[in-house]
């Protein structure tokens, strides 16, 4: 029997960071050999807030170092699909098709949108936006995908993704698989902040490519319990960004659990929790950023797997679409239309001769 699939992606406004990781490309790497992977660099979305020439012009070196932070967390090419979305024309078509099956309060209440609206510094909803997770439904349901690993802030989207699959079932027959959402151990992992959510566009991510250096730097400068003034102080532990990192990166629990209770008791230093967590990240890091040079080093190694990727995809939309035309009987109007013309001309030709 053939694998089910999974589709899901990031979209290139920079290097992916701690946040990607725990919110979805753990599980993207966890499960590549269960599933036939799909991983969609997600362009046209970032269209959504940035449709300027100049945001567009970043988008190359983006994937370049999105794709190298995939390969170096262990997404394997020959497993996985790779593909840019721009470069598949069929998303376009299928995406205007899907804003039949999806009302506009409907979309306004989806909070994610207002949040980006607001973060990306717009006083007016573009239309696009407010489409973005009808574009995403395009994008999940192109490969036909059953599971969508993503972070929280994404779960409402594939919620909307499963309405606009139920109901092209029901008006055209069945097409397309009703996916399920898969959210990370971490569906929103703090900020170095303190933030809810750890994002570029805050200033508060550790990346993945950052260097021992960096990481340390960023560490040391971390958000903490704000009561806890001097080290003698008892400071809370539950929803401390140092301690959820340790929790999520660092795999000695003994040394976790004896940092927590001395915190808490007001035995410990700052300077040691977050000295320790340095080192626990970094050894995290280390094999990846390994990876990541080998990877780099290999000139033109990760446009070759976008290209690869694309060329795959373009096949895969190509029959989706035709099948979703087919069964609305969309494709039918023009099929009726040219055949009987070309037989009127065919026997003007004939006629004339
Ligand atoms: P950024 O704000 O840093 O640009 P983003 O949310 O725009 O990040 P996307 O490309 O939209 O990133 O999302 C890629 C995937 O990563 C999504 O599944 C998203 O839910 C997940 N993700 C992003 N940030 C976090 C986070 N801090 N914690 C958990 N998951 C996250
Ligand atoms: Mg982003």
């Amino acid at each position: 029997m053939d694998r089910k699939r999974i589709l899901t992606g990031d979209r290139p406004t920079g290097k992916l960071h701690l946040g990607h990781y725990v919110g979805s490309l753990q599980n993207r790497v966890r499960l590549q050999d269960q599933y036939e992977c799909f991983f969609i660099l997600a362009d046209l979305h970032t269209l959504t807030t940035k449709p300027e020439k100049s945001a567009i012009e970043e988008v190359t070196s983006n994937v370049r170092e999105m794709v190298l932070d995939y390969l170096a967390c262990g997404i394997d090419p020959e497993k996985s699909v790779i593909y840019l979305q721009s470069a598949i024309p069929e998303i376009y078509e299928m995406n205007l098709i899907f804003e039949m099956m999806v009302s506009v309060p409907r979309l306004q209440r989806i909070p994610s949108l207002k949040d980006m609206a607001k973060s990306a510094n717009l006083n007016e909803m573009p239309f696009g936006l407010l489409g973005y997770p009808v574009l995403q439904a395009a994008d999940i349901l192109m490969p036909r995908a059953h599971l969508v690993p993503v972070g929280k802030d994404n779960e409402s989207h594939v919620e909307l993704t499963r309405e606009i699959a139920r109901r092209f079932n029901y008006l055209y027959g069945e097409v397309f698989p009703v996916p399920d959402v898969l959210v990370g151990d971490f569906g929103s992992l703090v900020g170095t902040d303190g933030n809810a959510k750890m994002s570029k566009s805050l200033n508060n991510a550790i990346y993945i490519a950052d260097d021992a250096k960096t990481v340390q730097k960023k560490v040391m400068s971390m958000y903490t319990d704000p009561n806890r003034i001097r080290a003698d102080i008892p400071g809370t532990v539950e929803g401390n960004p140092v301690f959820i990192y340790h929790d999520a990166f660092n795999p000695d629990v003994d040394e976790i659990d004896d940092l927590k209770d001395r915190y808490r008791a007001g035995k410990v230093g700052d300077v040691e929790v977050k000295s320790k967590l340095a080192a626990a990240l970094n050894n995290f890091l280390d094999p990846i950023r390994e990876r990541r040079e080998r990877f780099f080093a290999e000139s033109g190694l990760v446009d070759e797997i976008i290209y690869e990727g694309t060329l795959r995809m373009r096949q895969e939309a190509r029959e989706t679409v035709t099948e979703m035309k087919k069964a609305m009987g969309l494709s039918g109007i023009w099929n009726k239309i040219s055949r009987k013309a070309e037989k009127a001309r065919k026997s003007r030709e004939r006629d004339n001769a």
